[in-house]
């Protein structure tokens, strides 16, 4: 019998595991504890256990790890860590700080297979999903690397790969960092950001309706169509449409995430074509300047191409970031993650 990594398992699979291993189902908690709240690496960890019953885990059951390769900081503090996988395969996290607390930007695939055009990481193509367990240990291991780990109280995945083209993995990741009995961080801190795959967009709003991010970055079909691959597939208005009915609690908006490429999206009729867009959308936007990368096909507008987008947007009452790129000097930034920037 293959060994299962109680990183994998969420409360009602590890009561189903353990009892199938001859375990009393009241000791899955207490194993949950140890793993998500006490961080133990060994079963040898579990000190309120027999030492009969830590050896019968371990024979049947393993705590996964990452491997940590390399850690670099950027001169603005974003940290890049570069983990390594079981297979040889390699993926990378990014801790942001921010006003008086951290943000963990994590990998949900090894590359991704979504093609847009204007991200580094495209350019690697699909290696695989990761599996639960390698999401989850990313924000467990970037936590144990902090001098105040209580800090870290923002979880986006927006790193490598498209979360919901790895559903399955990713829901049940979700489900251990919001779990009070797990990792207990609050919904509201949780983005999952999308190029917009609809299907998967209606099924999280239905089962773990967290904040959600888009990555936008045009406001009609023909400029997506160049940028985003997937556009054709999940149009603008079948898009839009989902996203009109995405469960919020009050309060609560989707981001729309706006990468402004140099005369290609950063128009001034672009920026009313948005507004009109996203006219009936609880929406807040940010604006990212492109960062330029070696072999790029795009550069970035001036500064004042920039504002003067801005400005169209805030004149028609949004609330609008620009959202200056962390990490540039180290390659953290949006869009420029990739195992190979080592
Ligand atoms: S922007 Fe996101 S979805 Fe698009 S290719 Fe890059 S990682 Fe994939």
């Amino acid at each position: 019998m293959a060994k299962v990594d109680f990183k994998d398992l969420d409360l009602e699979e590890t009561r189903a595991w353990v009892e199938k291993i001859g375990v009393e189902t009241y000791r899955a908690e207490q194993i949950r504890r140890w793993v998500f709240s006490h961080q133990a690496e060994s079963f040898e960890d579990m000190t309120n256990l027999s030492k009969e019953l830590r050896n019968h885990l371990n024979s049947f059951s393993t705590i996964s790890q990452l491997k940590l390769l390399k850690t670099e900081i950027s001169l603005d503090g974003t940290r890049k860590f570069l983990f390594g996988l079981e297979d040889g395969n390699r993926i990378e996290s990014v801790l942001i700080p921010e006003r008086g607390h951290y943000t963990a930007c994590i990998s949900t695939q090894v590359g991704c297979a979504m093609g847009c055009k204007f991200c580094l990481t495209a350019r690697q193509g699909l290696a695989r999903n990761l599996k639960s367990s390698e999401i989850i240990n990313q924000i467990m291991q970037i936590r144990q690397s902090m001098d105040q780990p209580g800090k870290l109280t923002n979880i986006v995945l927006m790193g490598m790969g498209e979360p919901l083209a790895n559903y399955k993995a990713v829901a049940k990741a979700i489900k251990n960092i919001i779990y009070p009995d797990a990792l207990d961080f609050s919904r509201r801190r949780v983005t999952l950001s999308t190029c917009g795959l609809v299907p998967e967009i209606e099924r999280l709003g239905r089962e773990l309706p967290i904040n959600l991010a888009v990555s936008l970055n045009a406001a009609d079909d023909k400029t997506r169509n160049l940028l985003m691959p997937i556009n054709r597939k999940y149009p603008l208005k079948r898009l839009l449409h989902t996203l009109m009915h995405y469960p919020m609690t009050k309060g609560r908006r989707i981001t729309f995430e706006y990468i402004l490429i140099k005369d290609i999206n950063d128009r001034l009729s672009d920026a009313t074509n948005l507004v009109k867009l996203l006219k009936n959308i609880r929406a807040k936007i940010n604006l990212i300047p492109f960062n330029n990368y070696d072999g790029s096909p795009f550069e970035a507008p001036d500064e004042e191409r920039i504002r003067a987008f801005q400005d169209e947007l805030i004149r028609k009452n949004y609330t609008v970031m620009i959202r200056k790129s962390k990490g540039t000097d180290i390659s953290a930034a949006c869009g420029q993650l990739t195992s190979r920037c080592f």
